[in-house]
């Protein structure tokens, strides 16, 4: 956010953020940014305790918002990756899922991306600071590239682009260097993930590559979670 920050803080109070200095993780707010995704049981208690001392509750990232790159253990016995990873696994006390906020408390606005970005996080509390609902993007990156006219990577060079199911937010900023979105931001509003899927077996991806694709950063959004664990069990069929 750089300089952008200082502006903000002439605006607001900023009562609890750890790593800028204020700690008050009790206090009473009208707006509380929630980063990170519920995988402890002690995620579950403190959530619901932030819910009950805020006005708007606004999930921001990846983690928060689809339950992150953890949420990779949603689809695999968590018990054993936690024995084949820590020496002692009885002092980790970690869920067996990892889960959105919205999934818990009621949520009042998602900020997708991984990571999002200032401008994202200063539109809002610029909105809510006017009294207007905030707005965000739901389209699709791909049309983001064509708004830029930036060249398609899939349609010029064949690399498996996600564009097409991603929402965007971040400007098509992969395409605009030449390389194919990796859906950091998350599935666009009605994302047609398995006609993208078939799109990229079409480009000579295995299903398991396939599955990889929709299986990461936001893998445990419902619409990619589907198509990317079709493919997978088409790989292991
Ligand atoms: S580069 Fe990717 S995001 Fe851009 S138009 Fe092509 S498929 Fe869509
Ligand atoms: S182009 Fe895709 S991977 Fe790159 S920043 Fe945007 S959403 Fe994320």
């Amino acid at each position: 956010m750089g300089e952008d920050f200082l502006t903000l803080a002439q605006l607001v109070d900023i009562v609890h953020f750890a790593e800028a200095g204020p700690v008050n993780p009790d206090a009473s707010v009208d707006i509380a940014f929630i980063e990170g995704s519920i995988s402890t049981p002690e995620d579950m208690e403190r959530i619901r305790r932030i819910r009950a001392n805020s006005r708007y509750l606004i999930s921001i990232g990846a983690c928060a918002t689809a339950g992150g790159l953890q949420a990779l253990r949603n689809f695999s016995n968590a018990t054993e990756w936690v024995a084949s990873i820590y020496a002692k696994p009885e002092y980790v006390q970690s869920l067996s899922t990892s889960t959105p906020i919205a999934q818990h408390v009621k949520v009042d606005l998602e900020l997708w991306g991984c990571p999002v970005t200032g401008p994202q996080v200063l539109a809002v509390v610029r909105a809510l600071l006017f009294g207007v609902p905030p707005w965000y993007e739901k389209d699709k990156v791909c049309l983001e590239c064509k708004r830029r006219q930036t060249v398609c990577v899939m349609v010029a060079q064949g690399v498996p682009c996600m564009g097409p199911v991603t929402r965007t937010g971040c400007g098509a900023l992969c395409p605009s260097f030449g390389r194919d979105c990796y859906a950091c931001y998350g599935p666009a509003e009605n994302p047609n993930a398995e006609s993208l899927a078939r799109r990229l077996e079409g480009l000579g991806l295995s299903p398991e590559a396939v599955a990889r694709r929709f299986l990461f950063i936001n893998g445990a959004a419902p619409v990619f979670a589907e198509a990317g664990l079709k493919r997978r069990e088409t790989a292991h069929d």
